[in-house]
């Protein structure tokens, strides 16, 4: 099968990625063959070939943003040419602490789809079956790739600031994340309070019907009951808390944060106030999220590449020169 392969021991920058011809993989028992019908590129990805995520493997396939066909090892629930998603999270133990507790986001020993086993850049690829997520109707194959990481993960921030229905809601930065979490927040009725560097992250909100939006400067107008966090700095933790009602919540959706800067905790704090972060996606977040973005019709707009362009699919994401997320179509 042809797929694009990272080498930790010979990529080159803006080279990251080469495409051989490379055997099928073979069916294991608990796992099913998919034949890959599109695949999401994330900015993890790109930390993944640049070096910013250290290595698991020399050789591995990215890739978690992965839409297939089940074409063998089928199972009851998943029959021959279910079509599923597969999500960063390929794998947990089943039996540590908080796999126990209901919390395999935080599982002690996870499966990384695409960074410690391989992902979807390839014709084929073999997953875990339980982690294979069979997809609504509605939603079709390159559409439904973006929403499998940014769009859950997004979801889940929601859920970890505990948002209810009419509560005001505050997002601060306004990525692919963002841009799908503002969805579901209309949906659940509340208001949406973006504040935002840069003019198009600006311009992207307001299209899609925030309250208000505004630069980082610019505090929300009104007291908030929650906040989400999309941008890796500290600065702008402390600036969302500062928005915040006694007893709100602030998530941070981050997999990295610069610093904390000290902060007053008689200001910023007390009263119950909490500051929150958002790790990885449970399989229930993932239905969840995917059902909700099937009876919203979901559909982002993406920009499609060949397998043979994965590394012009990288360079559109790291220099953000493509207006939606980018998808490589098999
Ligand atoms: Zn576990
Ligand atoms: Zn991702």
């Amino acid at each position: 099968m042809r797929a694009a392969i990272f080498d930790s021991r010979s990529s080159t920058p803006g080279g990251w990625l080469f495409i051989e011809d490379i055997p099928q993989p073979q069916p294991q028992s608990g796992t099913v063959l998919l034949k890959v019908i599109a695949c999401g590129v994330c900015r993890t990805d790109l930390h993944i070939v640049e070096g910013d995520l250290p290595p698991i493997q020399p050789r591995i396939i990215p890739g978690h943003q992965i839409v297939g066909e089940v074409l063998e090892g089928a199972t009851k629930e998943l029959p021959i040419g279910t079509r599923v998603g597969v999500s960063w999270m390929g794998g947990v133990d089943g039996d540590c602490w908080f796999c126990r507790h209901d919390m395999e986001n935080l599982c002690d020993h996870p499966i990384f789809t695409g960074y410690s086993v391989n992902g979807g850049y390839a014709e084929y690829a073999s997953v875990r079956a339980d982690f294979a997520i069979p997809l609504p109707a509605g939603l079709d194959a390159a559409h439904v790739a973006p929403l499998l990481c940014a769009g859950i993960i997004g979801f889940r921030s929601l859920r970890v600031a505990g948002v209810e229905r009419g509560e005001r809601v505050g997002l601060f930065g306004f990525g692919s994340s963002a841009s799908l979490a503002i969805r579901i927040l209309q949906s659940w009725d509340c208001e949406v309070y973006v504040v935002t560097r840069g003019e198009s992250h600006r311009g992207a909100a307001e299209s899609l019907g925030a309250t208000r939006v505004g630069n980082e400067d610019a505090k929300p107008p009104v007291v908030l009951d929650r906040a989400i966090t999309f941008a890796p700095s500290g600065k702008v933790v402390l600036s969302a808390l500062s928005s915040l009602r006694k007893g709100g919540v602030v998530a941070i959706n981050a997999i990295h944060l610069d610093q904390m800067p000290a902060f007053d905790y008689d200001k910023l704090l007390w009263g119950e106030r909490q500051i929150r972060s958002v790790a990885n996606m449970t399989r229930q977040d993932a239905r969840d999220f995917l059902a909700l973005a099937n009876d919203l019709g979901f559909r982002p707009r993406v920009a499609t590449f060949p397998l043979e362009d994965a590394n012009k699919a990288l360079e559109a994401v790291k220099h953000e020169t493509e207006s939606g997320p980018a998808v490589i179509v098999l």
